[in-house]
Parts: C-alpha cells; sequence; structure tokens
C-alpha cells in the first residue's frame, strides 16, 4: 500500500487509539464515554473508507488469475459479514450448488460480493433475510443475492455503479456498485438487477464456467 495510503489511515486509526486509552479512565461519565465511542466509531469509518477508495483506484484490472470455487469462496463472504448481519437482525440464508468454479483474482471476487451483500445488509435498517443462492450450468455459474430490503426505484437502478451515487449520505461512498462493475466485467461476467420499492432486491450474476479439462473434452 502506498506511502500517503498509509498515513491517511494511520491518522485516524491513531485518533480512535487515543480515544480508546482515555475510555480507560474509569471515572469518565458514562455521557462522555458514548461520545468518546462514537468519535471512534468515525475514526474508523474514516479509515475504513480510505481502504475502500484506496481498491476502488487502485488496480481496474485483474490481479492475479486462479480458479475460484464458488462456493468455498462465497461462504468466506459470508462469514466476514455474518457480525454485521446478525447485528442488524439479518438473516442470510444459502443453497449452493455443491460444485461449480469461474476463474479470476480471488481478492477482487471477495470484494466484490462484499460489495453487494453489505448494500443488501445495509437495505434492511430493520432486519430481514438475504438469500443467496448459486446455480449451474454446462457453460456458466449464476450467483443470486435477494434481499427484502428497501429496494430501488428504475431511476436508481439505472444509476447504479456511477461513481459516488449515493442514496445514504455522508454513510455511503457511492463506489461499491461502481468496483463491482468492474470486477464482473473483468470476469467476463454479467449483471441483472430486479428491484421493487419496499419489496427488495435481487442482483443476478453470471460468469462463464472454469473449465480445466476443457482440452480433453473436445472431440
Ligand atoms: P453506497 O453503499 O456507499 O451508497 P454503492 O455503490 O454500494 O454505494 O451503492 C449505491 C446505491 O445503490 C446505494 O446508495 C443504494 O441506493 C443502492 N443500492 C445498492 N444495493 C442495494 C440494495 N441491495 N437494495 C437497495 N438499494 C441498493
Ligand atoms: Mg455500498
Amino acid at each position: 500500500m502506498g506511502a500517503a495510503i498509509s498515513h491517511e489511515i494511520r491518522n485516524p486509526l491513531t485518533a480512535a487509539m487515543g480515544f480508546v486509552h482515555l475510555m480507560k479512565e474509569p471515572a469518565i461519565s458514562p455521557k462522555k464515554r458514548m461520545e468518546y465511542l462514537s468519535i471512534v466509531k468515525e475514526e474508523l469509518e474514516s479509515a475504513e473508507r480510505v481502504i475502500q477508495n484506496y481498491l476502488t483506484f487502485s488496480k481496474p484490472s485483474l490481479g492475479y488469475i486462479e480458479e475460484i470455487p464458488v462456493k468455498t469462496e462465497l461462504l468466506k463472504v459470508i462469514n466476514i459479514l455474518k457480525p454485521s448481519a446478525n447485528q442488524n437482525s439479518v438473516e442470510i440464508t444459502t443453497n449452493f450448488a455443491i460444485l461449480g468454479s469461474i476463474e479470476g483474482d480471488r481478492q477482487k471476487f471477495h470484494q466484490c460480493f462484499l460489495n453487494v451483500i453489505k448494500n443488501s445488509i445495509e437495505s434492511m435498517p430493520r432486519g430481514g433475510h438475504i438469500y443467496i443462492y448459486t446455480h449451474y450450468t454446462k457453460t456458466h455459474i449464476i450467483i443470486e443475492i435477494e434481499d427484502t430490503g428497501v429496494g430501488m426505484s428504475q431511476e436508481q437502478i439505472q444509476r447504479l455503479g456511477e461513481p459516488y451515487y449515493s442514496t445514504k449520505g455522508s454513510k455511503g461512498t457511492g463506489l461499491g456498485m461502481m468496483v463491482v462493475f468492474s470486477i464482473v466485467k473483468a470476469m467476463k461476467g454479467t449483471i441483472r438487477v430486479e428491484s421493487e420499492i419496499n419489496q427488495g432486491t435481487t442482483f443476478s450474476f453470471t460468469f462463464p464456467t472454469y473449465n480445466h479439462s476443457s482440452k480433453n473434452e473436445r472431440f
């Protein structure tokens, strides 16, 4: 990570650390404690945004290309998001095809589905469900992420992926979907979105199947 970036991350982390230190003091009032806590949270969010921006603008193309076993890798992403889902009363249900690999950069694959599932969680401020399915055909793998969240209007759907487009005010960066679109494109995939206001949203991703034995299968 570049020197400028680590500096930008270190600043908020140092600030957060300072306030954590202050909170160790047993004599401070509950009110002060809450105030410090919210500063810590803001600083950590700021650090997260820097990292997110960095990931967005660093490499538009894929890095290391390898076989990605879809089920295994999606489970890793879900595990990362479990605590935040629990905290928001969001239940995640999965139904995976056992087999199926695609080709691409594993880190980018994680980043992509992290962004999508994170948006789903954030679309359900009062809790709800996320269903994650995969199916595969001889040639393609389909990954579906469905939520029971606030949904999007036609105009919102159209603007998805536009840099800095966010309906989350200061809490959003509007960069998550832009990253998703660029990663999926680099992996030769396609995205379909269906959404209805107050009903929920379904994202369908289709990727070409990774086929290691393709050379032997031709006659
Ligand atoms: P951010 O999450 O920082 O707002 P994103 O690029 O990740 O930026 O998403 C852009 C916008 O797309 C969001 O602000 C939201 O309006 C909309 N959006 C994305 N995913 C969903 C979803 N699952 N349900 C409802 N709205 C969504
Ligand atoms: Mg987002």
